[in-house]
């Protein structure tokens, strides 16, 4: 077993949790929300998204809320760039890491971006022009890298063909989306051992859902392949268009939680990022997934006991 010893969390609430809210919230709102975050020491934040605003109009302020992130941290601040006309706005607002994403799954993405995955593919080539010519890196997200709502199971060797694909083209980090929660321990190690053994040295994160209540479980499977890079949301915001009523992403603070428990360093301010989560759910306004922030640390022995 090969067990890293520091962990990166990347935090993504802030694009694919809030673009999940209805209700508008307000830039100042979501700024606060970032700049407290990068507070508890994250250094990858996925700060919004510059998709259309008639698509998800809770996004129409990437611009502003990229302006007005603290970058005094030196995290770097991600964005989702669906394609090259996002590019050009993303480098115009000063992203650091442009994010863009495809399906693994032919009819996934024919449904998400209304594209072939070469047509997206293509996209990705001018997307790579805009973001090089600024000096900007782009990471590509693999959505239902771990099963498909549409198609079920999906062989390794579909996920390995599109990274084949995005590397050519100069991505310089993927990530495994289990954008409906079909991930399971035993398919997250074989499609990650499929791509470790295919490509060596890659710069692999993992973006689970807890839709199925195992979310946890497939980041500790993934930790036993050394796999170190994960993308998890603020008191478990978010949720899928497609899997209606379905929980969302892994819950940051009660992964930092379990990794911190398992000895592993992610130089997160725990403590700090629970504060922030309870603040999330007092502006969201309703109760959010994340069970640490109600339960607190397992030493928190004050609490009056359950019978
Ligand atoms: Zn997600």
């Amino acid at each position: 077993m090969i067990r890293p010893k520091s962990v990166r969390v990347v935090e993504v609430a802030p694009r694919d949790g809030f673009q999940m809210e209805k209700s508008f919230i307000p830039t100042e709102t979501k700024v606060q929300i970032i700049n407290s975050l990068l507070k508890c020491g994250f250094k990858k934040i996925e700060a919004t998204s510059f998709i259309s605003p008639k698509a998800i109009p809770q996004m129409k302020d990437a611009a502003d809320v990229i302006a007005a992130v603290d970058r005094s941290t030196g995290a770097k601040i991600a964005a989702l760039v669906p394609n090259p006309k996002g590019a050009e706005n993303a480098a115009r607002a000063g992203v650091d890491e442009m994010v863009t994403f495809v399906s693994a799954t032919e009819s996934h993405n024919q449904s998400n971006v209304n594209r072939s995955i070469d047509e997206s593919l293509k996209g990705f080539a001018t997307v790579l022009d805009i973001a090089t010519s600024s000096k900007i890196e782009v990471a590509t997200g693999i959505a239902v890298a771990f099963g498909c709502p549409f198609e079920g199971d999906v062989a390794p060797e579909r996920v390995e063909r599109i990274v084949d694909s995005v590397l050519g083209l100069g991505v310089s980090a993927i990530t495994l989306g289990d954008t409906t929660g079909m991930a399971t321990p035993r398919i997250v190690q074989t499609t990650c051992e499929h791509l470790l053994q295919k490509f060596g040295e890659l710069n692999l994160s993992l973006h689970f859902h807890n839709t199925r209540g195992i979310g946890l479980v497939n980041v500790y499977a993934a930790l036993q392949l050394g796999l170190a890079t994960f993308e998890s949301s603020v008191a478990g915001l978010g949720g899928c268009p497609f899997a209606t009523g379905a929980t969302g992403n892994v819950c940051t603070e009660d992964m930092v939680y379990m990794l911190h428990e398992m000895g592993m360093e992610t130089g997160i301010d725990l403590d700090g990022l629970i504060t922030v989560s309870r603040n999330v759910e007092r502006i969201i306004g309703r109760t959010l997934p994340g069970q640490i922030m109600k339960s607190g640390k397992r030493d928190n022995l004050s609490k009056p006991v359950c019978r």
